[in-house]
């Protein structure tokens, strides 16, 4: 069987060659502990590694010293809330997120409030951005902590981040993103922005590695997850994977020069998709605003059908996803779509495309026909029953 045309990138995405090329010396041959200080072996992983930092850095306007490398956006939001939540003064325990957030982050913010912390979570208006005048009256002389995602892993709505970093920073509010689907998408500056989760797979770097920019200021500490040797700051000890920190480097340098480049093509092609899929599917409705998106995304729903059906008929065609996940084999719709204001009818009618560097024409047209055959055919066997 012909392997399925991947047009799931807010999943993960693939290597980039370059990457893979230039991750693949420090398996075998240079494989010295960059923590090492008394030998060339380690000297050797250490530059690699200081080389990787500082390219990651340069994708956000950050100083390297101020880039911590994590094993993924995962750890690095659990660190920066968690982290950043325990050094908050008795009076400062209000904590922010949003209603959209990833899994991670409203766990973690279930987590704080089962704690001593108060926590408040933001709806978007419907087309997925947070008005800065909602988030205004959310705040709280008690507030000391904001989470937002800058772009959405579900309907890639791009958040204004620099103008609520600008707000909440003349306030002395700590300001978190989660920028793993924004980062080398669209341009960021950390600029006012105190901690920022990034994430190697989502920009054609390998999976296990991330980052957590830190925006060091006095009177602001993040406590650590773990206890170690003392690598990076003590903030996050363990031996730094210098082959995936060096892919994911290389992956940053690569997204930063390709950025416009890679913008520009894949908002034809989304917009191809979405004028063939309209005229296939009249009933079609895009979930969230066109404006203000990432390139790459599109996310509607189908009324009449249930995405998980839709996916199992598509199975051998294209990969995508549904606007749900699977909770212990019940489906569950998804929280963010029913944070916009979705039904859950609606919410599980919606399907999730994230179109990638490598796709084409061609295979948006396959993935056009093949979901208005598939469409048909679920409306069509619900009339017979
Ligand atoms: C993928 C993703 C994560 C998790 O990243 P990992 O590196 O896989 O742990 C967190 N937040 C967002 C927005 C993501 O898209």
């Amino acid at each position: 069987m012909r392997k399925p045309i991947f047009l799931d990138h807010h999943s993960t995405t693939p290597v980039e060659p370059a990457v893979f090329n230039a991750m693949q010396p420090w398996f075998v041959e240079s494989y010295g502990n960059p923590h090492s200080s008394d030998h060339a072996w380690g000297w050797q992983a250490e530059a690699a590694i200081e080389e990787a930092r500082a390219k990651v850095a340069d994708l956000i306007g950050a100083r390297p010293a101020d880039v911590i490398f994590t094993s993924g956006a995962t750890e690095s939001n659990n660190l920066a809330l968690f982290g950043a939540a325990e050094g908050l003064p008795a009076n400062r325990r209000h904590v922010i997120v949003t209603a959209t957030a990833h899994p991670c982050i409203a766990g973690v913010a279930d987590r704080l409030e089962m704690r001593e912390f108060e926590v408040t979570r933001l709806y978007p208006r419907a087309d997925g951005l947070y008005a800065l005048e909602k988030l205004a009256d959310a705040l709280r002389p008690e507030t000391g902590l904001v989470s937002i995602e800058a772009a959405h892993h579900e309907i890639g709505t791009i958040q204004p981040i620099s103008e609520i970093a600008a707000v909440l920073s003349s306030r002395g509010i700590i300001f978190h993103t989660d920028a793993a689907q924004a980062a080398g998408k669209i341009p960021l500056d950390v600029a006012d922005i105190d901690l920022m989760s990034l994430s190697a797979h989502k920009l054609y770097g390998p999976k296990g590695i991330g980052a957590l920019y830190v925006r060091w200021r006095p009177g602001f500490t993040v406590t650590p997850m773990f206890v170690g040797g003392g690598q990076q700051r003590g903030l996050r000890p363990g031996t730094i994977p210098t082959p995936l920190a060096v892919g994911f480097g290389e992956a940053c340098e690569i997204a930063g020069q390709r950025m416009a480049q890679d913008g520009y093509q894949l908002a034809g092609l989304r917009d191809r998709l979405l004028s063939g899929l309209r005229a296939g599917l009249p009933d079609l409705v895009v979930n969230g605003g066109l404006e203000s998106r990432l390139a790459h995304n599109l996310n509607v729903r189908l009324p009449g059908i249930v995405a998980s059906d839709l996916l199992y008929e598509l199975r051998e065609t294209i990969a995508i996803s549904a606007g749900s996940a699977c909770a212990s084999a019940r489906i569950e719709p998804s929280p963010s779509l029913l944070a916009l204001g979705l039904t859950e009818a609606e919410a599980l009618s919606s399907i999730r495309i994230g179109l990638g560097r490598q796709n084409t024409q061609a295979d948006v047209d396959i993935a056009i026909s093949a979901i208005i055959a598939a469409y048909d055919k679920l409306i069509a066997a619900t009339r017979v029953a």
